[in-house]
């Protein structure tokens, strides 16, 4: 732990020190390579060469953290969606889905999705508690320190709101800060007896009581093939704008209906998925400033061929982060394992890959002025990693890098385990 007497804390000698998007830090002299940064009041103090740096903040005021040219330093990373909360394993479906069973085979042997929503309606919320807690250790001790979760495997009011209470419960109990969103309308659920229309109305009659609770900051809906119809969305979306609701889409995942086109005009902060976008939707989404949130865990998990093009997007001047998609069916809380499945499947750069992972996830979740780089003045939200170079970081795949974790200047990994106080 930081130690009390000490005014700040000094990582230095940085082997790479990756500082993503910056306006506030400007370098000495034109050849400096910064590789060290100040941690004082939860904020990141200053940035520099570990000579000068320490010439300023000396080891009888600060606490060295000395990486001795062997470990990276970057931003801690932001998942910016995650289905955090649901009961129920679905392991058991992995054989059917290697034997080439269709989605529809596996949900008519009673798995798929109404498999978890059953679940997790059965669940208690100390239970989903106890499992989202233990998802959120994971997710730290990879290096992930702010997330976005819905809800949406409960798909009935009564189990959207115990959902929506569980997410704003383990945020007060977990270092990780979450961000909350309502998808109710993930998918019209088997068991709703009215038209899809009805369901909608349903769930927009959750919307008063969301806000009342403040159990959500963002609507989401799946506009898709099979799931709701772009004109379905438009009216949620429309409706949940109206109450205050910032939006987000899982958009042309199946095939392209026209969902990121809609994620444009009614500026949702962030389309996701993307599978089919074309580059019409890439420059409406780069006018309109929405992110495009990429996910290949999902594609992955599916054994998919198609991934969504990175590079159309960022030629089109779009602003891509990268998340993971935990839910049921895509059970990866690594963001390390995600950066790789962007380099690999989708070529991003190791540092195209890293950006989208922290700022690109920052601003998914409009918060890119507080957390997503390393600037004087923003937040230390802090990872050291115990790899040579931020392309070691899809390089080494499917091994968790982690040393440290710093959430607002406190140390909460060290050495790879979480501190307990
Ligand atoms: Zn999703």
């Amino acid at each position: 732990m930081q130690n009390s007497q000490k005014e700040g804390i000094v990582i230095s000698n940085a082997s790479e020190l990756y500082l993503g998007p910056v306006s506030n830090y400007e370098p000495i002299y034109s050849n400096e390579i910064p590789d060290a940064v100040v941690i004082k009041n939860g904020l990141i103090e200053a940035i520099g060469e570990t000579s000068t740096i320490l010439s300023n903040y000396s080891k009888f005021d600060y606490e060295i953290i000395d990486c001795k040219k062997k470990k990276t330093v970057c931003p801690s990373f932001v998942d910016s969606h995650t289905h955090l909360v649901f009961a129920g394993d679905r392991s058991h479906e992995l054989r059917m889905k290697i034997q080439g069973k269709s989605y529809l085979e596996i949900a008519q042997s009673g798995g798929g999705i109404m498999f978890s929503v059953n679940k997790t309606r059965e669940a208690s919320k100390l239970e989903l508690e106890a499992l989202a807690l233990k998802r959120l250790d994971e997710m730290l001790l990879h290096g992930t320190t702010t997330i976005e979760a819905k809800s949406g495997y409960g798909l009935d009011a009564k189990s959207e709101i115990k959902i929506l209470e569980v997410i704003q419960s383990v945020n007060e109990k977990h270092p990780i800060d979450i961000v909350p969103t309502f998808l109710g309308c993930h998918i019209k659920p088997a068991d709703y007896l009215g038209n899809q229309w009805e369901y909608i109305e349903s769930m927009i009659q959750l919307l008063p009581q969301i806000k009342h609770q403040n159990l959500a900051e963002y609507v989401d809906i799946w506009t898709d093939k099979g799931a709701f119809s772009v004109e379905e969305s438009q009216h949620f979306l429309n409706e949940s704008k109206k109450m205050g609701f910032k939006l987000r889409i899982h958009a042309d995942e199946l095939e392209n209906v026209g969902a990121a086109l809609m994620a444009a005009e009614l500026e949702a902060v962030s389309a996701d998925h993307l599978l089919f976008a074309e580059a019409v939707s890439a420059s409406a989404l780069a006018q309109s400033q929405v992110v495009a949130n990429l996910l290949p865990a999902t594609p992955f998990v599916l054994m998919l061929k198609k991934y969504a093009n990175y590079r159309m997007f960022k030629d089109a001047g779009v602003e891509v982060a990268l998340s993971s998609d935990f839910n049921p069916n895509c059970y990866i809380l690594d963001m390390q394992s995600v950066i790789g499945l962007g380099s690999f499947m989708m070529k991003m750069l190791p540092e195209e890959a890293l950006r989208a992972a922290t700022y690109g996830g920052a601003k998914a979740l409009n918060r890119e002025n507080e957390i997503g780089s390393l600037d004087i003045g923003k937040k230390a939200d802090v990872l050291i990693l115990d790899i040579p170079s931020v392309a070691s970081i899809p390089y080494r795949f499917g091994i968790n890098h982690t040393d440290t974790v710093f959430k607002d200047g406190k140390i909460i990994v060290k050495e790879g385990k979480k501190i307990t106080n």
